[in-house]
């Protein structure tokens, strides 16, 4: 018997997650056998989630797609017939010059995070996309309120190093179930709270993290600015202010402070929905405890007022001197310290003189359905969707679902899988899995830069994106150097002389020199030089300068037919839409559910396990409904994010969420929804 021929392969988590871990596949004769995290790379230690621990069994899954497809039946009713690549790229690029030859810009290329790598996601692809002219997509759906909001104050999306935090005394996890979604960070976390630091969770549901702070504060959706305000009074009225950072390394002191004066702990309490006495509390912790520091997570930022809020919560640790400590500040973003050459990847000068519309990627609904006007420019005649899953992940999705259903759309989708996305392509394209390509990856939670290759050979027919894009450039004629590029020199490419390729190519992984204590005598990245309370920039824009609390569109109380609001958190087993298919996870979550507060469900008659209709004037959704106390009252908690067809009755949460957009970032407001939840 001969021995197997086995390799470790070093390569990375592509996931949207900001842990960014550093992965081993183990390949016995060619094929992958397990995918488990590096143990010599610090931030994985070794661990990864549940989820990616299963990849092969994603990458071997017998539902994957391994050849193109041609759709046979009416759109979305998912019949398809396998073609051959020669015919699949033929037939869509005669597809797409036919339109480009009257408007490129009726084209519209869709991606977003299916991977966080900078060579899958955006470099042949974008430079295809520039080259043919075709619209350009603004890529909102996930955190882009956040993010602008901390460009307005800190100048970037930058912060502490995430080790750090094992030092802190005190830590504020807001907007953030860190045990689903940031585990590595849990980990440090919890090392913290063995040294003595006092954890407290800032959610309006009480997750499996929040179990796990000493505290606990279910705020309603939405009100996170104004609790931050109350915190600011606080300081104020205690003198728990280092008013030497703040004369030396902050603008805009006077105008924060009186706008805080407005805002006692009593007025917060009642618009956040919270005991006065927590927030004193709170206020208290963080003007009194040194070091401290806040991990401030995406959800938070996904209403109407959210890019105000990560303001006012990215004030807090000037006003107290936290950043003079290195486990003291706040981490919502690491990425804006990686020096990325984005414009070498993705070429934006190859659109030449042509300045292309732009289409938010977060009202793909109503997009889809306009009609060519001024205003608006030619009606959408093409999609061509990567690393994404619109139909199930887009707010509002009935209007998604009309949208793809137009049978004079033709909808192009790269995948793994056939989601309720490629249930309405005309082509499906087999794209390779994470173990199948190069890439390179920076990330939002950590400051390393890691390198992934190839562990094994593309599985039967599927394609790199890369190579897909290529093949389509070479149909349209692109004869551009820049499209010959191979997926290594894209990955050399992405990060420059920055960093040592050899390093990479040796450990899979190098660190950033980023500063111990990045802003401990100021120099934040904005145009002050300083933490910007006050932001020129927005005033020159009619905004306001100052961060402040702004209601929900959908407040709640505000309309007698839905008197509840609902966020719709990510199940613990499923990362966005992605793994809802891998039948062992799927099987942990069980069934979509909503989880309901004990009074709120016996006011209605629900009972546990019960199917249940969630409804406002947008949609109609069918789950389970969960008692529990994980719920707050007159809070509904819909987990995310089911594929529609894999649900109750062929929809999921996001038929009920709308396509209004954040006050900063243009982005999607999930968790600020109001319905109504009866038995079904
Ligand atoms: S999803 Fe996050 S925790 Fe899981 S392996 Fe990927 S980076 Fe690590």
């Amino acid at each position: 018997m001969t021995e197997p021929n086995t390799t470790v392969v070093r390569g990375a988590c592509p996931h949207d997650c900001p842990d960014t871990c550093a992965l081993l596949t183990t390949v016995e004769n060619g094929r992958a056998i397990k995918v488990q995290g590096n143990p010599a790379h610090p931030m994985t230690d070794g661990v990864l989630c549940t989820k990616v621990s299963r990849y092969t069994e994603r990458t071997y899954h017998p539902e994957r797609i391994l050849t193109p497809l041609k759709r046979v039946g009416p759109k979305g009713t998912g019949q398809f017939e396998p073609v051959s690549w020669a015919e699949a790229l033929d037939d869509i690029a005669a597809r797409l010059k036919t339109i480009a030859a009257h408007d490129p810009q009726a084209i519209v290329p869709y991606s977003y995070a299916g991977t966080m790598g900078l060579v899958q996601g955006e470099s042949i692809a974008a430079r295809f996309f520039h080259k043919l002219g075709a619209s350009l997509l603004d890529r909102t759906i996930c955190a882009s309120a956040g993010a602008e909001g901390l460009t307005y104050t800190l100048g970037g999306k930058v912060g502490m190093k995430v080790q750090h935090f094992a030092e802190s005394q005190l830590i504020l996890i807001w907007g953030s179930n860190s045990i689903g979604s940031n585990l590595h960070f849990w980990r440090i976390a919890q090392e913290a709270k063995r040294n003595g630091a006092r954890l407290v969770c800032i959610d309006p549901r009480k997750s499996e993290t929040a179990d796990k702070c000493h505290e606990h504060i279910a705020l309603l959706p939405g009100t996170d600015a104004a609790l931050a305000l109350a915190i600011v009074h606080e300081l104020i009225v205690h003198g728990w202010l280092d008013q030497e950072y703040i004369d030396s390394y902050t603008l805009g002191w006077d105008a924060l402070r009186e706008r805080a004066l407005q805002w006692p702990p009593e007025r917060a309490a009642q618009v956040c929905g919270v005991p006065v006495e927590q927030i004193v509390r709170l206020a208290r912790d963080w003007g009194t405890t040194v070091p401290a520091a806040i991990r401030l997570n995406y959800g938070m930022q996904r209403v109407r007022g959210g890019g105000n809020a990560v303001r006012a919560i990215a004030c807090l640790p000037a006003l107290t001197g936290a950043w003079r400590h290195r486990a003291g500040g706040l981490l919502m973003s690491s990425s804006g310290h990686f020096p990325v050459r984005r414009a070498a990847l993705q070429r934006p000068d190859l659109l030449g003189d042509r300045r292309p519309r732009t289409l938010n990627m977060s009202t793909i609904g109503d997009d889809l359905l306009r009609e060519t006007s001024a205003e608006f420019g030619p009606r959408v005649e093409a999609l061509v969707v990567y690393n994404s899953n619109p139909v199930a992940v887009a707010p509002d999705s009935s209007k998604v679902v009309q949208g793809f259903a137009r049978e004079d759309l033709f909808t192009v989708v790269l995948e793994h899988f056939q989601t309720d996305t490629a249930d309405y392509a005309d082509y499906i394209l087999p794209a390779t899995t994470q173990i199948e390509h190069w890439d390179i990856h920076t990330t939002y939670g950590h400051t390393d830069v890691l390198l992934n290759r190839p562990a094994i050979a593309p599985v039967d027919q599927a394609r790199t994106n890369t190579d897909i894009f290529r093949a389509l450039a070479e149909r349209m004629g692109f004869d551009d150097p820049c499209f010959s590029d191979t997926d290594e020199q894209l990955c050399r490419m992405a990060i420059g002389d920055d960093q040592d390729f050899a390093v990479l190519l040796e450990n899979g992984f190098a660190s950033l020199p980023v500063p111990e204590a990045p802003f401990a005598q100021g120099g934040f990245p904005t145009p002050s030089g300083k933490c910007e309370f006050f932001s020129q920039r927005l005033a020159d824009q009619g905004l306001d300068g100052l961060p402040d609390h702004l209601p929900n569109y959908e407040t709640s109380g505000s309309d007698a037919r839905y008197p509840l609001a609902m966020i719709s958190p990510p199940a613990r087993n499923f990362l966005n839409s992605t793994f809802v298919n891998v039948k062992s996870l799927r099987d942990i979550e069980s069934e979509p559910l909503l989880e309901i507060h004990p009074q709120d469900a016996s006011e209605r008659g629900i009972a546990d396990g019960a199917v249940i209709e969630v409804f406002n004037d947008r949609g109609r959704y069918q789950c389970k409904a969960h008692i529990s106390v994980r719920a707050r009252p007159g809070v509904v908690n819909g987990l995310g994010i089911w594929w529609r067809k894999l649900g109750l009755n062929g929809t999921n949460v996001n038929e009920l969420t709308s396509q209004k957009l954040t006050d900063l970032g243009r982005a999607p407001v999930f968790y600020d929804c109001l319905v109504e939840v009866k038995p079904a």
